[in-house]
């Protein structure tokens, strides 16, 4: 434990606690006489999403690349650019990882490019309904159904049978004049495989060298992604609130939302 500079809560017998996340490395545990290894394949996929939304590398892969910088100290070069080097070094190893998930999907369709999202200009901070929008975790009848919060994963608004994060804000007839704006700017319906350009933005390195022509771009995709920003409030605000309400009539008439 403490060779991984992390240090157990003093008078708890039952709970282990992690204190220094920046020095995570696998740590092995004994309990029983019996050795337990933590490995990256059982921390939770959400946490995965949680982390790529919040734009932050993993913890064992902060702790690699801290001991990757440490160990280029005496190289004659300047510590931003052994800091820049580990940090790409860093990101491509967080793509393998997320590439090779197999849950957390919709947000993988949504945000596939690790670097181009961590390093996206004009970063903002993900509102909730932006963050309901990325992870498909929302008030959408097939998640709550999920979780027995709901008696059927049934669209409330158009009898679909199955109301996804994907169904809402692309498919669902309902929504059809919140997609409006979005629709006349990318001139036809919008798709899911949209979604990846409209939040991150052009590729730096593919924009035109011309600083007016560059700037035009910029404002057209800054364009497109505050109509898509827009359009995910309106949609899932309006949702929400619906949902609430369904919500009250079920405790109204005295029944839990799963029978
Ligand atoms: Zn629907």
């Amino acid at each position: 434990m403490q060779d991984n500079g992390l240090q157990v809560a003093p008078q708890k017998s039952e709970a282990v606690v992690l204190t220094n996340k920046w020095a995570y490395r696998d740590p092995v545990f004994t309990l029983g006489g019996q050795q337990i290894s933590v490995k990256p394949s059982m921390r939770t996929v959400s946490d995965m999403a949680a982390l790529v939304l919040a734009r932050m590398p993993p913890a064992h892969l902060l702790a690699d690349e801290r001991r990757r910088i440490g160990e280029r100290k005496q190289e004659p070069t300047t510590v931003a650019v052994v800091r820049r080097q580990e940090r790409e070094a860093t990101l491509r190893e967080w793509q393998v990882i997320w590439d090779d998930t197999e849950k957390a999907a919709w947000t993988r369709r949504m945000i596939p490019d690790i670097r181009r999202w961590v390093y996206q200009p004009n970063q903002e901070a993900i509102t909730f309904h932006m963050a309901q929008a990325l992870t498909g975790h929302g008030c959408f009848q097939h998640y709550l159904w999920k979780r027995r919060r709901a008696g059927d994963p049934h669209c409330m608004h158009c009898g679909e049978p199955d109301d996804t994060v994907e169904h809402t804000l692309f498919n669902c007839p309902f929504w059809a004049e919140d997609r409006r704006e979005m629709e006349q700017c990318i001139g036809r319906p919008l798709q899911p495989n949209d979604v990846p350009d409209i939040i991150l933005g052009p590729e730096q390195e593919l924009l035109p060298d011309d600083a007016s022509r560059r700037r035009r771009i910029e404002t057209m995709a800054e364009g497109l992604r505050l109509a898509f920003d827009r359009m995910v409030e309106a949609i899932l605000g309006r949702k929400e609130d619906a949902e609430r309400v369904r919500q009250a009539r079920l405790l109204f008439v005295g029944r839990r939302p799963n029978t």
